[in-house]
């Protein structure tokens, strides 16, 4: 039998749905069979609470009176990128603090917007003719914000490779403390409760899928980068409205040694619309296969130490070097069980419907090596601007041209025209020289004879 996702969402709104957790599923599945568990399962609710460093905010502050063109924007000293717009930056969790010696990032910054504090920002500009100010010194937060948009690029990996380290000095890093021989591993990922585990084939999950993310509610925007489903390591691009969530799911980190990371809650709901599904959402812990990687080694392609099961993680110890290791989560398993029964309670109460995706996500993706070479000596140097200079006859590249149609109403001597379907073309022989369309055009594709590229 099969059953489709407005079929699920009217049980919802009547209060029959059937809802469970992914952890759930595999006894369900084990004692009915794969037919019988996706009649009597409508949703299966997973979660994860990991650290994502690749996780950030877009945030737009509003225009000051006088206004300024933000060219670079600190948030209690964190820079966030600011090359979008006047007044709008994006803010990475692993942004740190230029304050030294702080233990403090991007992820701190959102968590204290999300906690209501009052946040410094610092602004600077260039100053222009239409954005004169050039400082910006004061409080902010988030209630005051116009948007604040949580948007994060790589997030909720389907697995992780284990770490450890077999040298001889203690390591910090992204995977925490590893201590030198070998003498611990850490791993990160919800193992069975992982949304990207209990949706292998990306069947239900893709673009469009409306989530539990940080509390609020988010969408799948598409697949995150690094994206690698066919082996094993999907990945999710996701986002929400930061004003809707909660810092209990979204808690900034400091990893000494490495940096800080943002703590992201996510859920999200797998509809059972056959078999199949109920079959993949019923993967156990003992199923899901990882690697532990030397990270003694400073190479890329670390080597491994060894591999075993989530299951082995998680009960603790794992068998490496013919010794039993302790074994510790970095991701907490307390918080993804408490996502995926949150998830199922909005779910069963009727305040969290399941989407359609608009798109699949990709079943092909890519995590291979840097590729770079090394700068050509000839490398094309960066353009100039569009200057005339008065007194000499413009030159105009059709190639460059954007057909936005500025230059229309500056010439008085008609050399800008446009067709019937807006395309501009040019007549530079009726030049006279009177230099008007100086600094006009934004493609640069206008300039005299010695301003040119
Ligand atoms: S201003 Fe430049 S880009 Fe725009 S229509 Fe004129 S030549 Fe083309
Ligand atoms: S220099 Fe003057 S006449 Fe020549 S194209 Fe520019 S605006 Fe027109």
């Amino acid at each position: 039998m099969s059953k489709t996702v407005e079929e699920i969402n009217r049980k919802i709104l009547n209060r029959t749905v059937r809802v469970v957790t992914a952890d759930q599923m595999p006894a369900l599945v084990e004692e009915l069979g794969a037919e019988q568990a996706a009649a009597g399962v409508d949703v299966v609710t997973t979660g994860t609470f990991g650290a994502m460093c690749s996780s950030g905010a877009f945030l737009n502050f509003g225009h000051s009176d006088p206004p300024i063109k933000m060219t670079r924007v600190w948030l209690n000293d964190v820079e966030a990128y600011a090359g979008i717009a006047a007044v709008d930056a994006y803010l990475g969790a692993t942004q740190g603090c230029e304050t030294p010696g702080a233990d403090y990032g991007g992820a701190h910054v959102i968590e204290d917007l999300l906690r209501g504090r009052p946040v410094v920002l610092r602004a600077v500009s260039y100053g222009s003719d239409c954005y004169p100010r050039k400082e910006l010194l004061g409080e902010v937060t988030l209630a005051g914000l116009n948007q604040a948009l949580l948007c994060n690029p790589r997030n909720a990996y389907q697995r992780y490779h284990a770490a450890a380290n077999s040298g001889a000095r203690t390591l910090h890093t992204y995977m925490g403390k590893l201590l030198p021989g070998v003498g611990n591993v850490t791993f990160s990922g919800a193992g069975e409760l992982s949304p990207l585990m209990n949706d292998p084939g990306l069947e239900t999950i893709g673009i469009g899928t409306r989530i539990f993310l940080g509390g609020g509610v988010g969408y799948v925007t598409g697949s995150g980068t690094q994206h690698d489903p066919q082996k094993g390591f999907a990945t999710l691009m996701v986002q929400g409205d930061l004003q809707g969530m909660s810092p209990e799911f979204l808690r900034a980190a400091a990893f000494p040694g490495y940096g800080t990371s943002l703590y992201v809650g996510i859920g999200v709901p797998i509809p059972v619309l056959h078999a199949g599904i109920a079959r993949a959402a019923a993967v156990r812990d003992r199923d899901i296969e990882t690697g532990i990687i030397d990270f003694a080694v400073p190479a890329r392609q670390r080597p491994l130490l060894g591999r075993c099961s989530y299951e082995q993680l998680k009960s603790g110890t794992v068998r490496l070097r013919d010794r039993d290791v302790p074994a510790s989560p970095l991701s907490s398993l307390h918080m993804a069980r408490r996502i995926a029964r949150t998830l199922k309670e909005r779910i069963e109460q009727g305040s969290f419907q399941l989407s359609i995706p608009a798109a699949k996500l990709p079943v092909q993706g890519a995590a291979g090596p840097l590729a770079i070479q090394p700068p050509r000596p000839d490398a094309p140097s960066r353009r100039s601007g569009s200057r005339v200079a008065a007194g000499e006859r413009v030159a105009w590249e059709r190639a460059l041209c954007l057909s936005c149609g500025q230059c229309l109403g500056i010439c008085p001597a008609g050399v800008f025209r446009r067709d019937n379907d807006w395309q501009v073309t040019a007549a530079e022989q009726h030049c006279t020289g009177c230099g008007l369309c100086d600094r006009v055009c934004p493609a640069g594709a206008i300039h005299g004879g010695d301003h040119g590229r």
